[in-house]
């Protein structure tokens, strides 16, 4: 099968499968989670592999946690967790918190979103125009501290804590939705590497068990800040009994890979380091990830976040050592616009570059600083020097 067959079978599997739900069209927008296409990336690729994103923004609200907001909220529909009208509460960086506004949205229940202050503003904003209530948690306390938050919420009024981090119904999921996909683009042993970073761990939990057991050739890359080598250290994580992290890890440091790497290792990622599910670790400098991104979107036409940058940094890295003809894979969890505030549109100019008036005064009409026409408006000529 050559590459530009990977691409259509993909569009082809999420059309026909998850979208097609009755003659009528679909049951609600939550009929439109999954599916998410596989795009060939050529032009950033060295020339001996075959390289892969598989593009999670073309879920309904943008992300790769509409998957996990979804699972979550249906899971616990069914197990008598969460009752009907019953508010529903979550700690997140953001994406979580938006895909669970929009199911929240769609089956009518109630939603409070706890989120540490130094997260991109158009996610809170997101999130509310979505219906949401956002509570703002000190950037000080850090991912551990909008938990904890999140956790006094649902116990002081009875809500349903979603515990993203934890929740098996996140990485169950994966298992039976993004890691189908990718066995049914690639068919078994069809891929020589997976790419993924992780924040809660349900991807690369969820994914990288279903490979494992249907791809073993498949190799398992797991990629995180290098200025924040939680994995890398080796040092293990606190934690509470249920598994929930007790402290911050002590390799933990701020890094601009908003949704990657909390302050700690999830129960969810420990739980795929320790079944021996993660064949390499590749740290990814904050530079490399906003360059990678901004490149995939000028040489590639691709709109991603920072950490899709960031593991298409890692999988770069890694296909350079990598046998000819190898096929590699990386996820991009979701899109651009989703950070015009951030230091990844750091120098894109609200205003017109000095290339651009250029540009604009290389014809006479429709010049915003030209003089306007005398009949139309005499007094904004402009001022003559005395
Ligand atoms: N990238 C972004 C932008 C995210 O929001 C998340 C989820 N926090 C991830 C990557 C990681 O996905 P997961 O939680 O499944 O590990």
């Amino acid at each position: 099968m050559n590459s530009d067959n990977v691409a259509s079978t993909v569009l082809q599997a999420g059309q026909e499968g998850t979208r097609a739900v009755g003659a009528g069209g679909l049951g609600s927008i939550l009929g439109t989670v999954g599916g998410t296409p596989v795009v060939r990336i050529a032009r950033l690729a060295p020339a001996h592999v075959e390289l892969f994103a598989k593009l999670e923004a073309f879920n309904p609200a943008g992300s790769v946690k509409d998957r996990l907001a979804l699972g979550v909220i249906e899971a616990a529909e069914r197990d008598g967790t969460l009752r009907p009208g019953q508010t529903v509460v979550e700690a997140t960086s953001g994406n979580t918190g938006i895909g669970l506004a929009m199911v929240c949205a769609a089956k009518g229940y109630p939603l409070v979103i706890t989120m540490a202050e130094n997260f991109s503003v158009e996610r809170r904003r997101l999130m509310r125009f979505l219906g949401a209530k956002v509570i703002l948690t000190p950037a000080a306390a850090r991912g551990t501290g909008m938990v904890a938050k999140a956790r006094e919420l649902a116990e002081t009024h009875g809500w349903f804590l979603c515990r993203q981090f934890e929740n098996e119904a996140n990485a169950d999921t994966h298992s039976r939705t993004t890691a189908e996909e990718i066995l049914s683009d690639f068919g078994s042993d069809g891929l020589d590497m997976w790419v993924t970073g992780f924040g809660t761990g349900g991807t690369l939990k969820g994914v990288a068990r279903v490979l494992r057991a249907r791809s073993p050739r498949t190799r398992i890359v797991v990629a995180e800040p290098d200025s924040a080598p939680l994995l890398g250290s080796g040092l293990p994580q606190a934690r509470r009994e249920d598994g929930s992290a007790a402290a911050s890890h002590p390799a933990f440091r701020p890094h601009p890979m908003q949704g990657w790497s909390p302050d700690f290792i999830s129960r969810l990622a420990g739980d795929a380091i320790a079944a021996g599910h993660v064949d390499e670790i590749v740290p990814v400098a904050g530079a490399d990830a906003l360059r990678c991104a901004r490149d995939l979107a000028s040489r590639e036409g691709i709109l991603c976040g920072i950490t899709g940058g960031a593991t298409l940094a890692a999988a770069l890295k890694v296909a350079q050592a990598a046998p000819a003809g190898a096929r590699i894979l990386a996820m991009i969890p979701d899109t651009g616009e989703r950070y015009l505030s951030t230091p990844l549109f750091e120098g894109i100019e609200e205003t017109m570059t000095a290339e651009e008036g250029e540009i604009a005064s290389s014809t006479p009409g429709f010049c915003i600083d030209a003089p306007a026409p005398a009949a139309v408006a005499p007094a904004a000529a402009p001022a003559r020097p005395e």
